[in-house]
């Protein structure tokens, strides 16, 4: 998924509202609470003494749902496109695979190395061979 430029501060200005909104409902919440557990019945709360308690359940999930919603798409707005990263991260593990996949079989004698011709019988040899294959001479 491709962002254009338009996309992205749309969506910039969505995470903020939503970081900002969520910190809002998190003071709420522990407003509420502190209201709550500091006033008593006086305070008109006579008929349901766990209201308190449940605006602040209600206002921290409200938070902590703006907030990380917001931190995602912050996430996707402000650094890189997530398709980007994924291709980069994908390439870097296809390389190394690729790598040790041509290290094996180079190491198994399969790859391409490449070959040295031997002085004494001119037979075709690896490189890092120490001695002929063929006549045993030392490359
Ligand atoms: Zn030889």
């Amino acid at each position: 998924m491709r962002l254009g430029p338009g996309t992205r501060s749309a969506l910039r200005a969505v995470s903020v509202v939503l970081l900002v909104a969520g910190l809002g409902l998190f003071l709420a919440a522990v407003f509420a609470m502190f209201s709550g557990f500091a006033g008593g019945p006086e305070d008109g709360l006579r008929d349901d003494p766990f209201a308190p308690m449940r605006n602040f359940v209600l206002l921290l999930f409200a938070g902590v749902f703006c907030v990380g919603a917001g931190g995602a798409l912050a996430r996707i707005a402000f650094l890189k496109p997530v398709a980007e990263v994924f291709a980069t991260e994908t390439e870097g593990a296809l390389r190394t695979a690729a790598g040790a996949v041509g290290e094996g079989l180079a190491a198994g004698g399969l790859g391409h190395g490449v070959k040295v011709r031997c002085r004494s019988c001119r037979a075709l040899d690896s490189e890092d061979a120490r001695f002929c294959s063929s006549c045993g001479e030392p490359m």
